[in-house]
């Protein structure tokens, strides 16, 4: 019965199943790619991952054999410009540029010794209370293990300056959100910026076009998926850490099992 349930099932995949297709997109790898944003000894907010909990995530990923690999290296890939990840590959990123990057998470980039890419937006640095200096973000980058790119100028909320906005101001502030971020950091810090983070994950096609044209080659959401073939360049998934994945949800996370059903095209 069993035999003959899996025959079935296996003609029904087969039947439904797509062609497969040659050279195309479905060759190349999916990758989990985490963003975190803040990191403490209590859990001070939701967006806080507890530094214990965060080393025992890259902890985990050195027990089970996994590499976690510079976000590049996936773009360029994805982008057809770069050979495939290595198998039980992983992307490590933390938006917002919080005071904990410095602090925190740090000790723990260097005892791990993984590439990390930090999304950034440049209003808040040197400035707000709760965020890096310019001069440990360029600390930071001169490690070579961290990645500084852009998080917008001053993350704004794009809906809802969609809906307050004309849309020739409209215009005005999307493009000065991803050209100042992109020229500040890169005067500032150094290297190319050229990827880009959605503020709360807000993007459409218009947003994507803009971002392209200021000169990003792909941009992050916060869906839960792994990023990969089929999905946008401008709207690859994300998944947002909270310090309730515990090693089990961590597992399902990383393994796959806890994606949404996807993709979204935008
Ligand atoms: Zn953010």
């Amino acid at each position: 019965m069993v035999r003959f349930l899996t025959a079935v099932v296996l003609s029904v995949m087969v039947f439904l199943g797509p062609a497969p297709a040659k050279n195309s997109a479905d060759d190349k790898v999916s990758v989990p790619v985490l963003v975190y944003h803040r990191f403490g000894p209590a859990v001070a907010d939701g967006m806080t991952v507890t530094t214990s909990v965060f080393k025992a995530h890259l902890q985990w990923l050195q027990d089970y054999q996994y590499t976690v690999i510079p976000l590049r290296t996936l773009v360029d890939h994805l982008r057809g410009q770069g050979p495939p990840p290595p198998p039980k590959s992983v992307v490590i990123c933390t938006d917002d540029g919080h005071i904990s990057v410095y602090t925190q998470m740090l000790p723990l980039v260097r005892q791990y010794n993984i590439p990390v890419t930090l999304f950034i937006y440049p209003s808040a640095i040197s400035n707000a209370s709760y965020a890096m200096t310019w001069d440990q973000l360029r600390e930071l980058k001169q490690t070579g293990l961290f990645d500084i790119q852009s998080h917008t100028y001053w993350h704004p909320n794009l809906n809802k300056e969609k809906k307050k906005l004309k849309p020739d101001a409209m215009q005005k502030l999307v493009e000065t959100q991803f050209k100042k971020s992109k020229a500040v950091l890169e005067q500032k810090v150094g290297g190319q910026v050229d990827l880009l983070a959605w503020p709360f994950g807000i993007h459409d096609d218009y947003l994507g076009q803009e971002a392209q044209k200021a000169g990003y080659v792909a941009a992050f959401t916060i869906e839960r998926r792994h990023a990969g073939p089929p999905e946008a360049i401008m709207a690859l998934p994300r998944y947002l850490m909270v310090n309730a994945d515990g090693a089990k949800r961590f597992e399902a996370i990383i393994t796959g099992r806890a994606q949404e059903k996807g993709p979204k095209t935008y």
